[in-house]
C-alpha cells in the first residue's frame, strides 16, 4: 500500500519514441523533450529511455534543466529552447547545451560568453511563423540575424526554427500558413548554410503532416504516450507512460443526507459506503475534480465525490460493496479492464493532458520500471 505512487513505465517511453521514429523516416533526427522533468515523468530515466528507443537529441527549457541533463548525457546533443538570462546563458553553456538565439541582443550575449570559455557557442536561430512568441516574425530580419551568427567567429549556426500555434487543431488552416512561411525561411538559409538544420514539428505537427519534418523534429508529449490530439494515445500507436496510484485507507457507512469534505458539497442521497484515498490536490489531484471526477478500485469506476482536500480524497463504492481498506486505487492509468487516461482528467478540467501529468507534484514518488 502507497499513499500516492506514479508508475513510470520506461519501457513504453522507449516503444513510443521508435513509433515516432518510424512516422519520421530516414532523414529526420528525433529530438526528446524533457523538460519540465519530463512533463512530470522524471527527466533523466526518460531521456534514457527515449535515447534507447531512438531519440538522437534532448531538449529543455531552462538553464537548470540543461544543467541537469547536459552533465547527465555528456555525449548528447543538448537543445535549451527557452529565452535565457545571463546566468541561465552560463548553466546552459557550462552544460554543453546549444541555445536559442532570438534577437541581436542575445546575439551578443553568447558570442561573449563564447569568448569567454574559448569555443563557439552552437545556436539556433527562432523564426516567428505565428506563434508571437520569441523571434522575429520578419523572414528579412531573421536572415540578418543568421548572417550575423555565420560571421560571428564565437558562434556556429546549429539551426534555424520555429514553433506551430494550431499543429494540434486538425482543420487549423494557419498550420498551413506558418509552415509555408517556414519552409521558405529555412529554403533561404540552406541555400548560404547547406549544413544548417531546420526544424519545426512538435508532437501533433508529426503526426499531422510529413512536410513538417524537416531535419528535426521535437517531440514531448508524444514521447509520453499522451495523444496530442486529446484523443485515445492507442490510436496513434502511443502507449502512456505514467499511471497515478493510492489506496483505500477507509471504507464508511453514510446514511443518507451525512456530507463528506469541506463544505459538505456532495450529501449521500440514500444509505451507501464511501472510500478515503489519502491524496490530494497536494499531490496535483485537482481540486477542480471535486463531483467531477473518478478512480478505478476493484476494476471498476466509482465517482469521485466531495471536495478533493489537500491530502485526502473520497470516493462513492455504492449501497453495497465488497471494496475491503487497503486495496489499490488508480486515478490515471488502467486497472482489471478499465481505463482513465490522462485525456480524460484532462477534459474534465477543462485543460490538456500536458497539464495534468506536469501537476502531478514533487510530493508524489515516481516508481519507474
Ligand atoms: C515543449 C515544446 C515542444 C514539444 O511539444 P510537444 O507538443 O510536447 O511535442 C517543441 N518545441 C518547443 C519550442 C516547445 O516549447
Amino acid at each position: 500500500m502507497t499513499r500516492a505512487l506514479a508508475r513510470i513505465d520506461l519501457g513504453a517511453i522507449e516503444r513510443n519514441c521508435a513509433r515516432l521514429k518510424v512516422e519520421l523516416g530516414e532523414g529526420t533526427e528525433l529530438c526528446a523533450v524533457v523538460k519540465a522533468d519530463g512533463y512530470g515523468h522524471g527527466a533523466d530515466a526518460c531521456a534514457s529511455a527515449a535515447l534507447a528507443g531512438g531519440a538522437s537529441r534532448l531538449a529543455v527549457a531552462t538553464g537548470a534543466e540543461a544543467a541537469q541533463i547536459g552533465r547527465r548525457f555528456p555525449q548528447v546533443p543538448l537543445l535549451t529552447m527557452g529565452a535565457l538570462s545571463a546566468d541561465d546563458l552560463e548553466d546552459a553553456l557550462a552544460a554543453g547545451s546549444e541555445v536559442a538565439v532570438w534577437r541581436e541582443g542575445f546575439r551578443e550575449l553568447v558570442s561573449a560568453r563564447g569568448r569567454a570559455q574559448g569555443r563557439p557557442v552552437r545556436v539556433h536561430v527562432k523564426y516567428d511563423s505565428g506563434m508571437g512568441r520569441l523571434g522575429s516574425a520578419d523572414p528579412a530580419e531573421v536572415l540578418a540575424l543568421i548572417r550575423a551568427c555565420a560571421e560571428d567567429p564565437q558562434l556556429e549556426v546549429a539551426g534555424v526554427w520555429t514553433h506551430f500555434a494550431t499543429a494540434d487543431e486538425p482543420d487549423s488552416s494557419f498550420f498551413d500558413q506558418q509552415l509555408e512561411r517556414f519552409a521558405e525561411v529555412a529554403a533561404a538559409v540552406k541555400a548560404e548554410l547547406p549544413g544548417v538544420a531546420a526544424h519545426a514539428a512538435n508532437s501533433a505537427a508529426v503526426f499531422r503532416d510529413r512536410r513538417s519534418h524537416f531535419d528535426m523534429a521535437r517531440c514531448g508529449v508524444a514521447v509520453y504516450g499522451l495523444d496530442p490530439f486529446q484523443g485515445d494515445p492507442a490510436e496513434r500507436g502511443l502507449v502512456p507512460a505514467m499511471s497515478l496510484h493510492s489506496y483505500v485507507a477507509d471504507v464508511k457507512r453514510f446514511a443518507a443526507g451525512d456530507s463528506a469534505g469541506y463544505g459538505r458539497t456532495w450529501r449521500a442521497s440514500e444509505d451507501t459506503w464511501l472510500g478515503v484515498l489519502p491524496l490530494g490536490y497536494g499531490d496535483g489531484v485537482r481540486r477542480g475534480l471535486s463531483n467531477n471526477g473518478e478512480v478505478l478500485i476493484g476494476g471498476r469506476r466509482h465517482p469521485l465525490v466531495g471536495t478533493v482536500s489537500m491530502d485526502n480524497v473520497t470516493v462513492e463504492l455504492g449501497p453495497e460493496t465488497d471494496v475491503e481498506p487497503g486495496e489499490e486505487a488508480v486515478l490515471i492509468g488502467s486497472q482489471g479492464g478499465a481505463s482513465i487516461r490522462a485525456e480524460e482528467v484532462a477534459a474534465r478540467l477543462g485543460t490538456i493532458n500536458y497539464e495534468v501529468t506536469c501537476g502531478i507534484s514533487a510530493r508524489v514518488p515516481r516508481a519507474r520500471a
